[in-house]
Protein backbone atom coordinates (compact mmCIF):
# COMPACT_ATOMS: atom_id res chain seq x y z
CA UNK A 1 0.00 0.00 0.00
CA UNK A 2 1.74 3.25 -0.94
CA UNK A 3 0.17 6.51 0.41
CA UNK A 4 1.02 10.35 -1.09
CA UNK A 5 3.60 11.89 1.38
CA UNK A 6 4.36 15.69 0.63
CA UNK A 7 8.57 16.24 -0.39
CA UNK A 8 9.04 18.17 2.41
CA UNK A 9 8.03 14.87 5.05
CA UNK A 10 10.20 13.06 2.86
CA UNK A 11 12.76 14.85 2.42
CA UNK A 12 13.20 15.04 6.24
CA UNK A 13 12.78 10.79 6.41
CA UNK A 14 15.26 10.68 3.74
CA UNK A 15 17.80 12.56 6.24
CA UNK A 16 17.19 11.22 8.95
CA UNK A 17 17.53 7.56 6.85
CA UNK A 18 21.10 9.02 5.70
CA UNK A 19 22.26 10.04 8.82
CA UNK A 20 21.30 5.83 10.03
CA UNK A 21 18.08 6.53 11.75
CA UNK A 22 14.79 4.92 10.74
CA UNK A 23 12.12 7.58 10.63
CA UNK A 24 8.54 7.39 9.78
CA UNK A 25 5.39 9.31 8.92
CA UNK A 26 2.75 7.89 12.24
CA UNK A 27 -0.24 8.34 13.81
CA UNK A 28 -3.20 10.82 12.27
CA UNK A 29 -1.50 11.93 8.96
CA UNK A 30 -1.08 8.18 8.20
CA UNK A 31 -4.29 6.88 8.85
CA UNK A 32 -6.23 10.60 7.28
CA UNK A 33 -3.74 9.38 4.01
CA UNK A 34 -5.22 5.86 4.25
CA UNK A 35 -8.57 7.44 4.07
CA UNK A 36 -8.11 9.61 1.24
CA UNK A 37 -8.19 12.69 3.63
CA UNK A 38 -6.12 15.09 3.68
CA UNK A 39 -4.02 15.24 6.96
CA UNK A 40 -3.72 18.08 9.02
CA UNK A 41 -0.47 17.82 10.03
CA UNK A 42 2.21 15.01 9.39
CA UNK A 43 3.97 13.71 12.16
CA UNK A 44 7.23 11.88 12.41
CA UNK A 45 8.51 8.78 14.69
CA UNK A 46 12.09 7.67 14.70
CA UNK A 47 15.07 5.89 16.75
CA UNK A 48 17.30 8.83 16.87
CA UNK A 49 17.09 10.20 20.03
CA UNK A 50 16.23 14.45 20.18
CA UNK A 51 20.00 15.52 20.46
CA UNK A 52 20.28 13.56 17.38
CA UNK A 53 17.66 15.25 15.74
CA UNK A 54 18.88 18.10 16.35
CA UNK A 55 22.03 17.64 14.47
CA UNK A 56 20.85 16.84 11.58
CA UNK A 57 18.60 19.70 11.34
CA UNK A 58 19.75 23.13 11.22
CA UNK A 59 16.92 24.63 12.59
CA UNK A 60 14.88 22.71 15.27
CA UNK A 61 12.55 24.19 17.78
CA UNK A 62 12.56 22.27 21.52
CA UNK A 63 8.80 21.35 21.02
CA UNK A 64 8.53 18.97 24.12
CA UNK A 65 12.13 17.81 24.92
CA UNK A 66 10.94 15.71 28.19
CA UNK A 67 8.53 13.80 25.56
CA UNK A 68 11.66 13.21 22.85
CA UNK A 69 9.67 16.06 20.36
CA UNK A 70 11.67 18.50 18.64
CA UNK A 71 10.14 20.35 15.61
CA UNK A 72 11.66 20.90 12.27
CA UNK A 73 11.01 23.81 10.12
CA UNK A 74 11.09 23.17 6.62
CA UNK A 75 9.37 25.71 4.09
CA UNK A 76 7.76 27.48 7.35
CA UNK A 77 6.08 24.17 7.95
CA UNK A 78 6.77 22.74 11.72
CA UNK A 79 6.93 19.13 11.19
CA UNK A 80 7.24 17.55 14.85
CA UNK A 81 9.81 14.44 14.99
CA UNK A 82 8.90 12.10 18.58
CA UNK A 83 11.52 9.95 19.60
CA UNK A 84 9.99 6.07 19.27
CA UNK A 85 8.78 5.64 23.37
CA UNK A 86 7.42 3.93 25.90
CA UNK A 87 4.96 5.52 27.85
CA UNK A 88 5.64 4.87 31.96
CA UNK A 89 2.96 4.64 34.62
CA UNK A 90 -0.27 6.56 34.47
CA UNK A 91 -0.63 7.60 38.31
CA UNK A 92 -2.79 10.88 37.62
CA UNK A 93 -5.20 8.81 34.69
CA UNK A 94 -3.39 11.29 32.24
CA UNK A 95 0.21 11.60 32.00
CA UNK A 96 2.61 9.18 32.08
CA UNK A 97 4.87 9.60 35.15
CA UNK A 98 8.15 9.19 33.02
CA UNK A 99 8.61 8.22 29.43
CA UNK A 100 11.64 6.02 27.91
CA UNK A 101 13.13 5.85 24.85
CA UNK A 102 13.43 2.97 22.79
CA UNK A 103 14.46 1.58 19.11
CA UNK A 104 11.77 -0.43 18.62
CA UNK A 105 9.21 0.87 16.44
CA UNK A 106 6.88 -1.33 17.12
CA UNK A 107 6.52 -0.41 21.27
CA UNK A 108 6.14 3.44 19.99
CA UNK A 109 3.04 2.38 18.43
CA UNK A 110 1.96 0.01 21.23
CA UNK A 111 1.68 3.57 23.43
CA UNK A 112 -0.96 5.19 20.81
CA UNK A 113 -4.72 5.58 21.29
CA UNK A 114 -6.39 3.54 18.95
CA UNK A 115 -5.62 1.06 16.11
CA UNK A 116 -6.36 3.25 13.28
CA UNK A 117 -3.90 5.89 15.26
CA UNK A 118 -1.19 2.88 15.25
CA UNK A 119 0.18 2.34 11.88
CA UNK A 120 3.84 4.42 10.94
CA UNK A 121 4.39 4.76 6.78
CA UNK A 122 7.79 5.28 4.87
CA UNK A 123 8.37 4.67 1.05
CA UNK A 124 11.08 1.94 2.00
CA UNK A 125 8.71 -0.16 4.33
CA UNK A 126 5.33 1.03 3.16
CA UNK A 127 2.32 0.53 5.80
CA UNK A 128 3.65 -0.78 8.96
CA UNK A 129 0.39 -1.60 10.93
CA UNK A 130 1.33 -4.01 13.84
CA UNK A 131 -2.44 -4.01 15.60
CA UNK A 132 -4.76 -4.27 12.44
CA UNK A 133 -4.83 -0.91 11.93
CA UNK A 134 -5.81 -1.31 8.25
CA UNK A 135 -8.06 -3.87 9.24
CA UNK A 136 -9.97 -1.12 11.61
CA UNK A 137 -9.86 1.47 8.93
CA UNK A 138 -11.67 -1.24 6.28
CA UNK A 139 -14.07 -2.05 8.70
CA UNK A 140 -14.78 1.54 10.46
CA UNK A 141 -13.90 0.40 13.69
CA UNK A 142 -12.18 2.18 16.31
CA UNK A 143 -10.84 -0.08 18.57
CA UNK A 144 -8.20 0.55 21.27
CA UNK A 145 -4.39 -1.13 20.63
CA UNK A 146 -4.55 -3.62 23.33
CA UNK A 147 -7.06 -3.93 26.50
CA UNK A 148 -9.71 -1.44 26.39
CA UNK A 149 -9.72 -0.72 30.41
CA UNK A 150 -6.17 -0.42 30.82
CA UNK A 151 -5.55 2.14 27.77
CA UNK A 152 -8.45 4.02 29.06
CA UNK A 153 -7.54 3.79 32.58
CA UNK A 154 -4.01 5.21 31.68
CA UNK A 155 -5.26 8.40 30.24
CA UNK A 156 -9.32 8.94 30.37
CA UNK A 157 -9.04 11.88 27.51
CA UNK A 158 -9.04 8.73 25.34
CA UNK A 159 -12.50 7.87 25.84
CA UNK A 160 -13.22 11.64 24.56
CA UNK A 161 -11.23 11.43 21.84
CA UNK A 162 -12.94 7.83 20.85
CA UNK A 163 -16.22 9.74 20.85
CA UNK A 164 -14.58 12.73 18.52
CA UNK A 165 -12.79 10.35 15.97
CA UNK A 166 -16.64 8.23 16.15
CA UNK A 167 -17.74 11.59 14.86
CA UNK A 168 -15.08 12.74 12.41
CA UNK A 169 -15.10 9.53 10.57
CA UNK A 170 -18.52 8.14 11.57
CA UNK A 171 -16.66 4.95 12.42
CA UNK A 172 -18.39 2.54 15.01
CA UNK A 173 -16.42 2.41 18.27
CA UNK A 174 -15.90 -1.53 18.54
CA UNK A 175 -17.79 -3.45 21.87
CA UNK A 176 -14.72 -3.85 24.32
CA UNK A 177 -13.66 -0.43 23.61
CA UNK A 178 -17.17 0.73 24.06
CA UNK A 179 -17.93 -0.92 26.93
CA UNK A 180 -15.36 0.28 28.87
CA UNK A 181 -16.04 4.24 27.75
CA UNK A 182 -18.65 3.91 30.70
CA UNK A 183 -16.64 2.35 33.31
CA UNK A 184 -13.67 4.77 33.11
CA UNK A 185 -15.83 7.92 32.87
CA UNK A 186 -15.50 9.30 36.35
CA UNK A 187 -11.86 9.34 35.45
CA UNK A 188 -12.72 12.36 33.43
CA UNK A 189 -11.98 14.12 37.04
CA UNK A 190 -8.56 13.92 35.95
CA UNK A 191 -8.96 15.64 32.27
CA UNK A 192 -9.38 19.20 32.13
CA UNK A 193 -11.78 21.69 31.42
CA UNK A 194 -9.59 22.75 28.31
CA UNK A 195 -9.21 19.28 26.64
CA UNK A 196 -13.09 18.12 27.50
CA UNK A 197 -13.96 21.05 25.30
CA UNK A 198 -11.55 20.62 22.64
CA UNK A 199 -12.84 16.88 22.09
CA UNK A 200 -16.31 18.40 22.59
CA UNK A 201 -15.55 20.92 20.16
CA UNK A 202 -14.29 18.39 17.56
CA UNK A 203 -16.72 16.37 17.78
CA UNK A 204 -19.60 19.12 17.32
CA UNK A 205 -17.80 19.92 14.25
CA UNK A 206 -17.78 17.06 12.83
CA UNK A 207 -19.93 15.42 9.83
CA UNK A 208 -21.67 13.66 12.77
CA UNK A 209 -22.30 15.88 15.54
CA UNK A 210 -24.99 13.56 16.83
CA UNK A 211 -22.49 11.45 18.34
CA UNK A 212 -21.70 14.32 21.01
CA UNK A 213 -24.87 11.76 22.19
CA UNK A 214 -22.57 9.37 23.31
CA UNK A 215 -21.06 11.67 26.32
CA UNK A 216 -25.15 11.11 26.96
CA UNK A 217 -25.73 8.05 26.72
CA UNK A 218 -22.14 6.26 28.66
CA UNK A 219 -22.57 8.24 31.33
CA UNK A 220 -19.73 10.81 30.79
CA UNK A 221 -22.26 13.40 30.99
CA UNK A 222 -22.02 14.57 35.12
CA UNK A 223 -18.02 14.19 34.69
CA UNK A 224 -17.93 17.02 31.73
CA UNK A 225 -19.31 19.87 33.45
CA UNK A 226 -21.40 21.13 36.48
CA UNK A 227 -23.96 21.94 33.90
CA UNK A 228 -23.70 20.51 31.28
CA UNK A 229 -25.98 17.65 32.30
CA UNK A 230 -28.97 20.30 31.60
CA UNK A 231 -28.46 19.99 28.11
CA UNK A 232 -30.13 16.81 28.75
CA UNK A 233 -33.44 17.57 31.15
CA UNK A 234 -36.91 18.00 30.01
CA UNK A 235 -37.61 21.15 30.59
CA UNK A 236 -36.61 23.78 28.17
CA UNK A 237 -38.07 27.13 27.40
CA UNK A 238 -38.48 25.79 23.85
CA UNK A 239 -41.11 24.09 25.53
CA UNK A 240 -42.30 26.79 27.47
CA UNK A 241 -42.07 25.41 30.92
CA UNK A 242 -39.99 27.09 32.57
CA UNK A 243 -36.70 26.33 34.25
CA UNK A 244 -37.86 26.36 38.00
CA UNK A 245 -37.22 22.31 38.72
CA UNK A 246 -34.24 20.47 39.14
CA UNK A 247 -35.37 17.39 37.80
CA UNK A 248 -32.36 15.95 36.66
CA UNK A 249 -33.76 13.10 35.04
CA UNK A 250 -32.74 13.04 31.31
CA UNK A 251 -36.04 12.95 29.36
CA UNK A 252 -36.01 10.57 26.90
CA UNK A 253 -38.28 12.94 24.36
CA UNK A 254 -35.51 15.36 24.78
CA UNK A 255 -32.81 12.92 23.91
CA UNK A 256 -34.63 12.22 20.87
CA UNK A 257 -35.33 15.37 19.91
CA UNK A 258 -31.84 16.77 20.22
CA UNK A 259 -30.48 13.72 18.51
CA UNK A 260 -32.68 15.04 15.31
CA UNK A 261 -31.58 18.41 16.19
CA UNK A 262 -27.91 17.19 16.22
CA UNK A 263 -28.31 15.22 12.77
CA UNK A 264 -29.64 18.55 10.99
CA UNK A 265 -26.66 20.23 12.71
CA UNK A 266 -24.16 18.30 10.29
CA UNK A 267 -25.61 20.43 7.30
CA UNK A 268 -24.34 23.80 9.17
CA UNK A 269 -21.36 25.68 8.70
CA UNK A 270 -18.46 24.25 10.35
CA UNK A 271 -18.23 27.11 13.12
CA UNK A 272 -17.32 26.61 17.17
CA UNK A 273 -20.32 29.05 17.73
CA UNK A 274 -23.03 27.83 15.38
CA UNK A 275 -22.55 24.19 16.24
CA UNK A 276 -22.20 24.95 19.96
CA UNK A 277 -25.49 26.87 19.35
CA UNK A 278 -26.91 23.94 17.87
CA UNK A 279 -26.95 21.85 20.99
CA UNK A 280 -27.39 24.64 23.11
CA UNK A 281 -30.31 26.20 21.58
CA UNK A 282 -33.05 25.05 23.79
CA UNK A 283 -31.44 26.25 27.10
CA UNK A 284 -31.78 29.81 28.75
CA UNK A 285 -29.25 31.77 27.16
CA UNK A 286 -28.01 31.78 30.61
CA UNK A 287 -27.67 28.36 31.11
CA UNK A 288 -26.03 27.71 27.64
CA UNK A 289 -23.05 30.71 29.00
CA UNK A 290 -22.36 28.83 32.20
CA UNK A 291 -21.62 25.64 30.41
CA UNK A 292 -19.25 27.43 27.69
CA UNK A 293 -17.77 28.97 30.91
CA UNK A 294 -16.98 26.16 32.64
CA UNK A 295 -15.83 24.18 29.51
CA UNK A 296 -13.47 27.48 29.37
CA UNK A 297 -14.51 28.38 25.52
CA UNK A 298 -13.18 31.80 24.53
CA UNK A 299 -14.83 34.86 24.82
CA UNK A 300 -16.22 35.38 21.55
CA UNK A 301 -17.44 32.09 20.75
CA UNK A 302 -19.55 32.65 24.38
CA UNK A 303 -20.90 35.82 23.04
CA UNK A 304 -21.66 34.67 19.57
CA UNK A 305 -23.27 31.52 20.82
CA UNK A 306 -25.26 33.52 23.91
CA UNK A 307 -27.20 35.76 20.73
CA UNK A 308 -27.76 32.69 18.87
CA UNK A 309 -29.34 30.94 21.75
CA UNK A 310 -30.77 33.93 23.21
CA UNK A 311 -32.89 34.63 19.92
CA UNK A 312 -33.00 30.34 18.87
CA UNK A 313 -36.85 30.90 20.02
CA UNK A 314 -37.64 34.19 18.86
CA UNK A 315 -40.99 34.84 16.85
CA UNK A 316 -40.26 37.07 14.29
CA UNK A 317 -43.15 38.50 14.27
CA UNK A 318 -42.23 40.67 11.82
CA UNK A 319 -41.99 38.61 8.92
CA UNK A 320 -43.95 39.07 5.62
CA UNK A 321 -44.85 35.78 3.90
CA UNK A 322 -46.54 35.84 0.89
CA UNK A 323 -50.29 35.88 2.40
CA UNK A 324 -49.74 38.27 4.74
CA UNK A 325 -47.89 40.86 2.41
CA UNK A 326 -51.79 41.15 0.55
CA UNK A 327 -53.21 41.24 4.02
CA UNK A 328 -51.12 44.22 5.53
CA UNK A 329 -51.67 46.57 2.34
CA UNK A 330 -52.25 48.65 5.27
CA UNK A 331 -49.11 50.35 5.03
CA UNK A 332 -48.89 51.53 8.97
CA UNK A 333 -48.87 47.87 9.42
CA UNK A 334 -46.00 47.15 6.97
CA UNK A 335 -44.02 49.77 8.11
CA UNK A 336 -44.11 48.69 11.78
CA UNK A 337 -42.82 45.54 10.35
CA UNK A 338 -39.59 46.97 8.46
CA UNK A 339 -39.33 48.78 12.20
CA UNK A 340 -38.95 45.82 14.15
CA UNK A 341 -36.82 44.54 11.52
CA UNK A 342 -34.35 47.20 11.70
CA UNK A 343 -34.49 47.48 15.21
CA UNK A 344 -33.70 43.65 15.55
CA UNK A 345 -30.95 44.36 12.59
CA UNK A 346 -29.43 47.26 15.00
CA UNK A 347 -29.10 44.69 17.84
CA UNK A 348 -27.28 41.55 15.98
CA UNK A 349 -24.58 41.67 14.11
CA UNK A 350 -25.23 40.56 10.21
CA UNK A 351 -22.95 37.82 10.61
CA UNK A 352 -24.73 36.72 13.50
CA UNK A 353 -28.26 37.53 12.14
CA UNK A 354 -27.69 35.46 9.09
CA UNK A 355 -26.02 32.88 11.22
CA UNK A 356 -28.82 32.65 13.64
CA UNK A 357 -31.76 32.28 10.56
CA UNK A 358 -30.03 29.39 9.22
CA UNK A 359 -29.52 27.35 12.74
CA UNK A 360 -33.34 28.28 13.10
CA UNK A 361 -34.10 26.89 9.15
CA UNK A 362 -31.71 23.99 9.37
CA UNK A 363 -32.49 22.85 13.05
CA UNK A 364 -36.53 23.62 13.19
CA UNK A 365 -37.87 22.86 9.81
CA UNK A 366 -41.57 24.09 11.19
CA UNK A 367 -40.18 27.27 11.26
CA UNK A 368 -38.16 27.52 8.26
CA UNK A 369 -40.80 29.52 6.31
CA UNK A 370 -41.16 31.89 9.01
CA UNK A 371 -37.66 32.65 9.39
CA UNK A 372 -36.91 32.39 5.54
CA UNK A 373 -39.78 35.55 5.51
CA UNK A 374 -37.73 37.18 8.43
CA UNK A 375 -34.62 37.19 5.98
CA UNK A 376 -35.97 38.05 2.79
CA UNK A 377 -37.01 41.10 4.38
CA UNK A 378 -33.70 42.28 6.00
CA UNK A 379 -32.52 41.67 2.59
CA UNK A 380 -34.77 43.81 1.35
CA UNK A 381 -33.41 46.41 3.55
CA UNK A 382 -29.88 45.62 3.52
CA UNK A 383 -30.23 46.46 -0.34
CA UNK A 384 -32.31 49.16 0.07
CA UNK A 385 -29.24 50.26 2.51
CA UNK A 386 -31.53 51.67 5.48
CA UNK A 387 -29.50 52.75 8.64
CA UNK A 388 -29.51 50.11 10.99
CA UNK A 389 -26.31 51.06 13.10
CA UNK A 390 -24.92 54.17 14.60
CA UNK A 391 -22.09 53.75 12.68
CA UNK A 392 -24.07 55.00 9.67
CA UNK A 393 -26.16 57.63 11.39
CA UNK A 394 -25.66 60.83 9.32
CA UNK A 395 -25.60 62.73 12.98
CA UNK A 396 -22.20 61.30 15.28
CA UNK A 397 -21.95 62.17 19.00
CA UNK A 398 -19.12 64.74 17.36
CA UNK A 399 -21.56 66.60 15.97
CA UNK A 400 -23.67 66.96 18.84
CA UNK A 401 -20.49 68.22 20.77
CA UNK A 402 -19.74 70.54 18.22
CA UNK A 403 -23.59 71.83 18.57
CA UNK A 404 -22.98 72.08 22.52
CA UNK A 405 -23.87 69.03 23.84
CA UNK A 406 -22.23 67.85 26.57
CA UNK A 407 -20.56 64.48 26.34
CA UNK A 408 -21.86 62.29 28.92
CA UNK A 409 -25.44 60.97 29.32
CA UNK A 410 -27.22 63.37 28.32
CA UNK A 411 -25.48 63.02 24.57
CA UNK A 412 -26.30 59.45 24.52
CA UNK A 413 -29.76 59.79 25.35
CA UNK A 414 -29.98 62.43 22.79
CA UNK A 415 -28.06 60.00 20.27
CA UNK A 416 -30.76 56.93 20.94
CA UNK A 417 -33.28 59.44 20.57
CA UNK A 418 -32.14 60.42 17.16
CA UNK A 419 -31.36 56.56 16.14
CA UNK A 420 -34.79 55.83 17.28
CA UNK A 421 -36.08 58.00 15.05
CA UNK A 422 -34.26 56.92 12.02
CA UNK A 423 -35.29 53.00 13.00
CA UNK A 424 -38.66 53.75 12.46
CA UNK A 425 -37.97 55.95 9.11
CA UNK A 426 -34.77 55.72 7.24
CA UNK A 427 -36.00 58.63 5.19
CA UNK A 428 -34.98 61.05 8.24
CA UNK A 429 -31.53 59.64 8.56
CA UNK A 430 -30.18 63.24 7.32
CA UNK A 431 -28.40 65.38 9.46
CA UNK A 432 -30.19 68.29 8.86
CA UNK A 433 -33.21 66.97 9.55
CA UNK A 434 -31.79 65.44 12.99
CA UNK A 435 -30.10 68.46 14.01
CA UNK A 436 -33.62 69.86 14.07
CA UNK A 437 -34.63 67.39 16.54
CA UNK A 438 -31.93 69.24 19.05
CA UNK A 439 -33.37 72.30 17.96
CA UNK A 440 -36.54 71.11 19.63
CA UNK A 441 -35.01 70.14 22.64
CA UNK A 442 -33.11 72.97 23.67
CA UNK A 443 -35.94 75.34 22.61
CA UNK A 444 -37.99 73.44 24.86
P1 LIG B 1 -5.94 15.11 14.40
O1 LIG B 1 -6.50 14.93 13.05
O2 LIG B 1 -6.92 15.67 15.35
O3 LIG B 1 -4.61 15.81 14.46
P2 LIG B 1 -4.43 12.85 15.30
O4 LIG B 1 -4.69 11.37 15.24
O5 LIG B 1 -3.27 13.36 14.53
O6 LIG B 1 -5.75 13.59 14.91
P3 LIG B 1 -3.20 14.04 17.56
O7 LIG B 1 -3.83 14.46 18.84
O8 LIG B 1 -2.60 15.05 16.67
O9 LIG B 1 -4.29 13.18 16.81
O10 LIG B 1 -2.10 12.96 17.97
C1 LIG B 1 -1.21 12.36 17.04
C2 LIG B 1 -1.05 10.88 17.36
O11 LIG B 1 -0.54 10.72 18.67
C3 LIG B 1 -2.34 10.09 17.33
O12 LIG B 1 -2.67 9.66 16.04
C4 LIG B 1 -2.00 8.95 18.27
O13 LIG B 1 -1.22 7.98 17.63
C5 LIG B 1 -1.16 9.61 19.32
N1 LIG B 1 -1.93 10.15 20.46
C6 LIG B 1 -2.39 11.40 20.62
N2 LIG B 1 -3.01 11.56 21.79
C7 LIG B 1 -2.95 10.37 22.41
C8 LIG B 1 -3.40 9.88 23.67
N3 LIG B 1 -4.07 10.67 24.50
N4 LIG B 1 -3.12 8.59 23.96
C9 LIG B 1 -2.46 7.80 23.11
N5 LIG B 1 -1.99 8.19 21.93
C10 LIG B 1 -2.24 9.46 21.57
MG1 LIG C 1 -2.52 15.40 14.49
Amino acid sequence: MKIQIPADVAWILEKMREAGYEAYAVGGCVRDALLGKEPNDWDITTSAKPEETKTIFPKTIDTGIQHGTVTVMKNHVGYEITTYRIDGTYADGRHPDSVEFTSDLKEDLRRRDFTINAMAYSEETGVVDEFGGMEDLDRHVIRCVGNAMERFTEDALRILRAVRFSAQLGFEIEEETYKALSVIAPNLKHVSAERIQVELTKTLLSAHPERVMLVEKTGMTPFISKTFGRIFEEESNFTGTGHGGNTAVSGKSVVRSLYARLERAAALPQEKAVRWAALLAELEDKTAVQILREMKLDNDTIRSVKTLVGHFTDRFDWDTDSVSQAEHKNMAESKEREYLARKFMSEISPELLDRLFLLIHTLDPDRGKMVDDAAALVDKIRKRGDCVSLKTMAVTGQDLIQKGVKPGPELGRILAEMFEKVLRDPAENEKEKLLRMLGDETAE
